[in-house]
């Protein structure tokens, strides 16, 4: 990571916290090593992406309905969709310092990919001669002392009910996507969809991850957003293609909508050695975040794999019955998933920025498309000793904190009222002076250029509502 952008990490943490968007979690006792919480302008930052995600995947089509199901599941759920057995991490463990590594990360993941089968067969010692012998010394103490490899299984444990034996020990679940499976039947039967539909859900995932880190980008408590998109059998192979291309652009749709520039965004086709047991195509959208090329969201084609091994599991029937002809099948599956925090996180590299206003004089600002900005207008009295000037900028404020909302402050001089707002990213800062008071009229400050433009009060909201919806 270059000084620039290793700085710029930091800026965004530190205006983060400073201005009220993340916290690191339970401060007061010390922090909890990264886990965080969403402040006053983070909580409405996540609120938009989520809500404007429903509205476009869910809400706003007619072949996609929404669930929100339960995040401690029969744990059997979790035996046929194969996360008991197979969702771990290789980690390795230095022998000195006892500092985790994730293996694919420390072994660098093209030489991991490669070597991985032949690691695999290895006894103990010969794995950690091999990491020794491809990694050296530990990159953490500097000894010659890094460990074999083992497997990691990531989900969380926990136990329901007063007693904690075998029988009540139950998970968090580590992705949405299995609620929506097993509810499969449920929404067919309920709501009538017939082929192709999907099943939306977000809400929160638990991973044991062996090193979270970068701020929010990996969490062991983390936001999904995804969708099952279930079709017919395909008969040959441009028929998945074809859906599974609609649902890329769909993607890129989403992305441009959040502001994400297409030269910080790269497609990167999963070869088929690295897919995923179920999968036959996955597309992982990797974003440039200021501390590396890293994955933002995936796109996967998983076949028939989750509705047939939960009817083998469960001995339900889970498949299909098209209403017209009768017949049974196992629909197949197009997953496109989103991470909320990852979302977050892109959106503030994205949109943090520092200009020069004057000699000297920097401006910080978050370029958030007006509809993702928290606050979307500052109302500001251009002083505060003035009894007239207030009582209007509150009549003001009244009025349009009904339809946005607003900000109204007025401490301190215009022009650092003016930065404050431009650093957490509110588009359009109101000033009422003393000409409001003649001629009813006031100055609207756009935050990216800084032009200003004298309105009627009258028209303040429709001329604001007109450039939030563009
Ligand atoms: P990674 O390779 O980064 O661990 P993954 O491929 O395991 O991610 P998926 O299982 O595909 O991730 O999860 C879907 C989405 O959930 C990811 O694209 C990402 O946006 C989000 N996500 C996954 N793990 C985390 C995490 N630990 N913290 C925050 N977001 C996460």
């Amino acid at each position: 990571m270059t000084n620039i952008e290793d700085k710029k990490m930091d800026k965004i943490v530190s205006l983060c916290k400073r201005r009220g968007f993340i916290f690191p979690s339970s401060q007061i006792y010390g922090g909890l090593a990264n886990s965080w919480d969403f402040g006053p302008l983070g909580v409405e930052l996540k609120n938009n992406i989520k809500s404007k995600w429903w509205e476009i995947f869910v809400q706003g089509r007619s072949d996609i309905v929404g669930i929100d199901s339960a995040i401690i599941m029969n744990s059997k759920v979790w035996e046929a969709s194969g996360h008991l057995s197979g969702f771990s991490d290789p980690l390795i463990e230095c022998k000195n310092c006892h500092r985790r590594f994730r293996a694919d990360h420390l072994i660098g993941e093209d030489v991991w990919n490669r070597e991985k089968d032949s690691i695999d067969v290895l006894n103990d010692d010969e794995k950690e001669k091999k990491v020794r012998e491809i990694v050296g010394k530990c990159p953490n103490c500097g000894a010659d002392a890094l460990g074999s490899i083992r497997s990691f299984n990531l989900m969380f444990k926990t136990s329901l009910g007063p007693i904690d034996d075998e029988g009540s020990k139950v998970y968090l679940r580590p992705e949405t996507a299995q609620g929506m499976f097993v509810n499969f039947k449920n929404v067919v039967g309920s709501s009538r969809k017939t082929l192709p539909f999907g099943i939306a859900q977000m809400g929160k995932a638990f991973r044991n991850e062996i090193t979270p880190g970068n701020f929010i980008f990996r969490t062991r408590e983390f936001e999904q957003m995804e969708i099952e998109y279930f079709i017919r059998p395909p008969k040959d192979d441009k028929e998945w293609q074809k859906v599974f291309e609609e649902w890329r652009v769909a993607m890129r749709n989403w992305t441009s909508l959040l502001g994400i520039s297409d030269e910080n965004l790269y497609e990167v086709d999963i070869p088929n050695e690295e897919l995923a047991h179920y999968s036959k195509k996955t597309i992982d959208f990797e974003y440039k975040f200021p501390f590396g090329v890293k994955e933002l969201y995936g796109l996967a084609y998983r076949t028939d794999f989750d509705l047939k091994s939960h009817q083998e599991s469960s001995g339900e029937n889970m498949r299909y019955r098209d209403p017209l002809t009768k017949e049974e099948f196992w629909p197949h599956v197009i997953e496109p998933s989103f991470g909320v925090e990852r979302t977050i996180m892109a959106v503030l590299s994205e949109a943090y920025e520092e200009e020069d206003v004057s000699e000297g004089e920097k401006r910080i600002l978050m370029k958030f498309p007006p509809w993702l900005a928290p606050i979307k207008i500052a109302i500001l009295p251009l002083v505060r000793n003035n009894a007239e000037l207030i009582t209007k900028a509150k009549e003001i404020y009244e009025e349009v904190k009904k339809d946005f909302i607003c900000d109204y402050d007025e401490s301190g001089t215009i022009g650092r009222r003016y930065r404050r707002q431009d650093e957490i990213g509110t588009p359009f800062a109101v000033t009422i002076d003393f000409d409001t008071l003649d001629d009813d009229r006031v100055t609207i400050r756009e935050r990216d250029t800084m032009k200003q433009e004298r309105v009627k009060v009258v028209d303040l909201l429709n001329h604001i509502k007109e450039k939030i919806d563009g």
